[in-house]
């Protein structure tokens, strides 16, 4: 008698069903079942019988799950069985499972709700072994379908048929349903009434608002979205208006691959990442010409597109002519909607919501990915991504929970030799967030059963996830608390993607984090080992006007520097950051730079894009983070080779020299945005290989700085063998990724 043992992504992608009818194609006796670490195979029969089938398992597993190990032990039993069969789950204290993502509409499944002779015919719920809701609806492990929201609707006949079928494909399907037992939709205006619609026809009736140019919500697989006409002006300035959200662009929903190409570039990586089961949002580069409202994505060359991923949403595209927007349904830096009640609080933004009875239990926001030089790059790991596992440097017995930072939050814990991180959180701001990260929190700990015995943080005394690092601490003495600055962690979560444990030059850019010397890092260069790093250079200090406010206005910062240069001289100038100001703000910014008043120093290199865009009239005020730098973008010309002087001063690279020349080439008056965008992104290139040239390390980039396709594609091009966050996140969401391996590697 034999024991196979099969870790990884091995439950709720039909793999139990797999395992038994390869069984019966090779009449062994014995039985499969699911467990905390994956599945347990037992099976009566001859060493080389149990390889031949284990070989046959790697080959023809199937599409959705993944296998990490498999182990076959010889067992002692006098147990004979008759046949070969699917044991009901056991439960189990140590829980390795990985929990799988929630996938899109399959083409089978596709083919049948378009099928008229089909009982699943516009089923807006179908779903089989290999597609559908799993993450979004988990309530705990094993993934079994009492163990999820669908565990109100009690399958009809013909569904339970096919459930317990081995040869039906939805043998074994958690999420099964149908119109007879399975969820059903709903629709109501913004009075919370429910709207009659006749025989079923919600699709034709939401379509029809749609086109009508109203404002709809619709409920997906981890939260709702606010929908619209992606080419109804009228219809795209009302959601900006009631969202307040003037100018972020929107993320774009489009019924096929051919719709997208008339929208944007679209390249094969860029196809295939479209139409993958993760159905991810894409940014890519717009065409000049295309049918789309000005308003998307005002002055931004890239345009973030998705295809349908729920059957639902299929439904509703085929029916329309034109593209939609479909953005998530969340008031400004609160989290995503996900319940009845969260959507009725934003009544006043939708007209019509199309609502639906299967609970979301974990809220799971769409993915933002894009491919730049054969490399994938995640803005926001989500949906169909996560859970994430990532490896460790080696297995560890401490439990790990790591809070990450503040914004773009994600939280992770350890198990084993892998790290677990969460979706993208968001923002933690206000009390909503912080309650949604702790859900965050407590979702991780539910389903793999985990307590922490160190808690792993940011430095920054006034993060939301800092300050709960010290409540947990307050209450469980116990608990191991330790600190990770915010660079090291950056250059770290590179690290550890690329399985890199050796001395590197890490690049650290981003907007702000709190540095060892309490002033606010942004632009730094660090010796990282294991164990430990070295701050070996970074911009030259500069006064942050204001504090948080100069993060939202690059005036402000763009006016430090020239305070910097003219002192009092600089109620002569006139240049366009000073005529943003009123004389009174400019003279109450004057004392504050002079004093030091609520100016907090940084050498944050994000916020030098922030200046350019000032000086050369771009953006004086931001209206969402990271704007400054996508507006830059569209003024790079790759034919100017110039850089500006700059010079390092004991690591210190002072960019009031570099102010100094923008201001003498915006003198000149020809092509002005062009000419200093270009010689900025160059410059910055040249600052980095200077510093790459003198260290002779690997380099590593980390930080929400390389975001910026335009800077990300040049440092490909200038630095070979460059160690880049590929197919992860560079922002903040990695924060708390490489505050685990902080912990891990002091340990080795
Ligand atoms: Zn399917
Ligand atoms: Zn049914």
């Amino acid at each position: 008698m034999y024991l196979v043992e099969i870790s990884g992504v091995v439950q709720g992608v039909g793999f139990r069903p797999f395992i038994h009818n390869l069984a019966l194609s090779f009449d062994l006796k014995g039985y499969v079942i699911n467990n905390g670490y994956g599945v347990s195979i037992i099976i009566q029969a001859s060493k080389d019988k149990v390889e031949q089938f284990t070989e046959q398992i790697k080959l023809q597993k199937p599409i959705l799950s993944k296998i990490e190990s498999i182990h076959i032990k010889q067992i002692k039993s006098k147990k004979i069985f008759k046949s070969f069969k699917i044991k009901k789950t056991k439960k189990s204290n140590h829980i390795l499972t990985m929990i799988p993502s929630d996938i899109a509409m399959c083409k089978e499944c596709q083919e049948e709700i378009e099928d008229k002779n089909n009982r699943r015919y516009r089923y807006p719920f179908i779903t089989c072994t290999n597609c559908g809701p799993r993450y979004s609806i988990i309530k705990t492990l094993p993934y079994d379908r009492c163990n999820t929201s669908m565990d109100k609707f009690i399958m009809c006949k013909k569904c339970k048929k096919e459930y317990k079928n081995p040869k039906d494909r939805r043998y074994h399907a958690q999420p099964i349903g149908c119109f007879e037992c399975g969820p059903s939709l709903l629709l109501l205006n913004n009075k919370a009434q429910t709207v009659e619609v006749k025989n079923d026809k919600f699709i034709d009736k939401i379509v029809k608002f749609i086109s009508d140019g109203k404002i709809v919500a619709i409920k997906g697989i981890g939260g709702y979205h606010l929908i619209c006409d992606a080419t109804n002006d009228e219809a795209v300035q009302l959601l900006r208006d009631r969202k307040k959200r003037p100018s972020k662009p929107f993320a774009i929903m489009v019924k096929d691959i051919n719709t997208a190409k008339q929208i944007a570039a679209v390249n094969k990586n860029e196809e295939e990442l479209l139409s993958s089961n993760k159905r991810p949002i894409v940014l890519l580069k717009k065409n000049k010409i295309n049918n789309l409202s000005k308003l998307i994505a005002p002055d931004i060359n890239q345009i973030g597109l998705f295809l349908p991923y729920t059957p639902l949403h299929h439904l509703i595209l085929q029916k329309l002519d034109n593209p939609i927007v479909a953005t998530s349904a969340n008031i400004s830096n609160e989290p995503l909607c996900t319940t009845y009640e969260e959507i009725m609080q934003m009544s006043s933004i939708w007209d019509y919501c199309l609502d639906h009875n299967r609970d979301i239990v974990n809220s799971c926001d769409d993915s933002v990915l894009f491919w730049q030089h054969d490399n994938m790059f995640m803005l926001r790991g989500a949906r169909g991504y996560t859970p994430k596992y990532l490896n460790l440097p080696k297995k560890t017995n401490k439990n790990i929970l790591s809070l990450g930072a503040n914004q773009k939050s994600t939280v992770a814990i350890t198990v084993k030799d892998k790290v677990i991180l969460s979706p993208y959180i968001g923002d933690l701001e206000g009390i909503s967030s912080i309650n949604h990260f702790k859900s965050n929190i407590d979702i991780l700990m539910r389903i793999y059963n985990f307590s922490p015995d160190i808690i792993v943080c940011d430095k920054h005394p006034n993060y939301e996830s800092t300050k709960l690092a010290f409540e947990l601490k307050s209450k469980n003495k116990n608990l191991e608390l330790i600190q990770v600055q915010h660079h090291y962690a950056h250059i770290l979560a590179t690290m550890g993607v690329n399985n890199i444990t050796s001395k590197v030059l890490g690049v650290s850019f981003d907007g702000t984090g709190y540095g060892d010397d309490g002033n606010l890092w942004g632009g730094e260069f660090l010796v990282c080992e294991r164990n430990g790093y070295e701050r070996v250079g970074h911009f030259k200090y500069f006064k942050l006007l204001g504090g948080k406010k100069a993060i939202k206005e690059p005036r402000r910062i763009a006016l430090s520097f020239l305070f910097d240069i003219y002192g009092e001289n600089i109620f002569e100038i006139k240049n366009n950051t000073v005529k943003s100001f009123s004389k009174h703000e400019l003279k109450t910014l004057y004392q504050v730079w002079q004093k030091g008043l609520n100016s907090p120093l940084t050498s944050s290199c994000g916020r030098l894009f922030d200046c350019v865009a000032s000086l050369i009239n771009i953006k004086q005020i931001c209206s969402y983070e990271g704007e400054s730098g996508l507006l830059l973008e569209n003024f790079y010309d790759a034919n100017i080779k110039d850089i500006y002087k700059f010079s390092f001063d004991n690591g210190q690279i002072d960019f009031s020299q570099i102010v100094n020349q923008i201001l003498e080439d915006i003198a000149k008056e020809e092509n002005i945005k062009i000419v200093v965008v270009s010689k900025f992104f160059n410059t910055i290139v040249e600052i980095i290989f200077t510093m790459y040239k003198k260290y002779d390390l690997p380099l590593v980039l980390g930080g929400g700085v390389f975001q910026n396709r335009i800077l990300l594609q040049l440092l490909i091009d200038k630095i070979p063998n460059i160690i880049l966050p590929k197919d992860f996140v560079s922002n903040d969401s990695a924060i708390a990724f490489g505050q685990a391996l902080a912990v891990i590697n002091k340990d080795i």
